[in-house]
């Protein structure tokens, strides 16, 4: 099917991304025949944890939040007539964290419209690590860990987690790249099959009425080179009905929409 909705999008309130104008990433999704799109921006970081990225700018400041609402709620009604726009969050799931996420949720979820539930932050012996920083740092986390193996079980056990976890009646219903541990797969090839954990990943997600975001950034990695997750996985997540929205995860303007002709076989 013709993709017509991305539902994953950054914007300039993310301290990692581009500085692109809101303005042009909406004018991308109209030139690309996009209909309806989610910015989904970092949500702030819980408070007390501490973001364990050198640039300590993985999310959004908690400062921005309220006017990176503002900013998207004035542009859906100047676009009302050209595009659906929703305003959505992209929400971490931390383990540790979980009352903390839920009180957020309560006090922000009616303003917003859409959000998706990613685990980015591992928790081991030595402390937290932000998995899809930097192939040194996810070198370390193996070391940290105790094997490669190690990190993609610690990570999919967080991602069952956060299928799981009590998050309140607004708890995001997508599950963003659920395989975001193939990041640098290129560089820490797997001598395993992770399809035992990619099963129990999913019957969760399909056990939890959720769904999942087919996102393509890491189509674009070089040490990646597939969407999240892979054709198997969406091959089996569609036997189990489970839904999909397509992400690009766009961090400048000319992401958006990308790459969805590779993913449109699935919807
Ligand atoms: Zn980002
Ligand atoms: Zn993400």
């Amino acid at each position: 099917m013709v993709i017509k909705r991305d539902g994953h999008i950054h914007t300039p309130y993310c301290p990692h991304g581009s500085a692109d104008s809101l303005d042009a990433y909406v004018q991308q999704a109209l030139n690309t025949g996009l209909t309806d799109i989610t910015f989904t921006e970092h949500a702030p970081l819980p408070g007390g944890f501490i973001d364990p990225v050198p640039e300590k700018d993985s999310a959004m400041r908690a400062e921005d939040l309220l006017p990176y609402i503002e900013a998207v709620r004035s542009l859906q009604s100047h676009y009302e007539d050209q595009i659906r726009i929703r305003i959505g969050l992209e929400v971490d799931f931390i383990e540790g964290y979980e009352k903390e996420t839920k009180e957020f949720l309560n006090a922000i979820g009616p303003q917003i419209d859409d959000a998706i539930l990613s685990v980015h932050f591992l928790k081991t012996k030595d402390g937290y690590w932000c998995l899809d920083y930097h192939e040194d740092t996810f070198h370390k986390l193996i070391s940290s860990a105790g094997s490669l193996k190690k990190v993609y079980q610690l990570y999919y056990e967080t991602v069952i987690q956060s299928v799981q976890a009590d998050l309140g009646r607004f708890k995001p219903e997508r599950v963003g790249h659920m395989t975001l541990v193939h990041k640098f797969q290129k560089l820490f090839p797997a001598d395993f099959n992770d399809s035992y954990f990619i099963d129990e990943v999913l019957q969760e997600v399909q056990k939890n009425n959720m769904s999942l975001d087919v996102n393509t950034a890491g189509l674009l990695k070089k040490h990646c080179r597939e969407h999240y997750p892979p054709a198997g996985t969406l091959k089996k997540a569609q036997a189990l009905h489970i839904p999909f929205v397509y992400g690009s995860d766009a961090h400048a303007s000319s992401g958006v929409g990308g790459e969805r002709e590779k993913v449109a076989d699935y919807f």
